[in-house]
């Protein structure tokens, strides 16, 4: 598979058989939800808030297929995105799932992208989301401890052709 950035989340959700609605259309959502996934059968159901910005909806997506990937367990055959700042440990590993997958470290470090600006528009994410992956990559480009996992070289591999053609030529310095 190749890959590029923006990733594309409605071919991932497709590819793992999940479904994708608007909550413009289905109303699924309550006060303060910004996203849920709700389990059909065998089939599952990713609802976000369609009016929201669309990096915050991207996150939204992002995080939902967190839950789903991680195997979260639900809570009354649902999980609920809020903004809740008491949130429970499934919900930061979903943060963290979505900033992985919106915005992967080898990939950002392929590309030698450092700033929120250039996060923000190479992976479609918020400006908030970008600063917080930012400051993040400070800390890895520090180390410079990339590559070091097969996972993580898998991943680099799906988006060699991607960093090739697009990673900063020396011309450009
Ligand atoms: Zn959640």
């Amino acid at each position: 598979m190749v890959m590029a950035l923006p990733v594309d989340l409605l071919r991932i959700a497709k590819d793992a058989g999940v479904i994708i609605r608007k909550n413009s259309e289905v109303h699924e959502l309550s006060g303060g939800e910004s996203g849920a996934c709700i389990l059909d059968g065998e089939t599952w159901y990713l609802i976000y808030d369609d009016e929201a910005t669309i990096g915050r909806r991207r996150f939204t997506i992002a995080h939902e297929l967190g839950h789903i990937f991680l195997g979260h367990k639900l809570l009354n055959g649902r999980y609920g995105r809020t903004f809740n700042p008491d949130k429970p440990q499934s919900e930061s590993e979903a943060d963290m799932f979505a900033a992985r997958l919106l915005s992967p470290a080898c990939v950002l470090w392929g590309l030698d992208i450092h700033t929120a600006e250039e996060i923000a528009e190479v992976c479609n994410v918020s400006k908030a989301a970008a600063k917080i992956r930012a400051e993040h990559m400070a800390v890895l480009y520090e180390r410079q401890k990339f590559l070091t996992s097969p996972l993580e070289r898998k991943v680099y591999e799906q988006f060699k052709g991607y960093i090739d053609a697009n990673k900063k030529s020396p011309s450009s310095l």
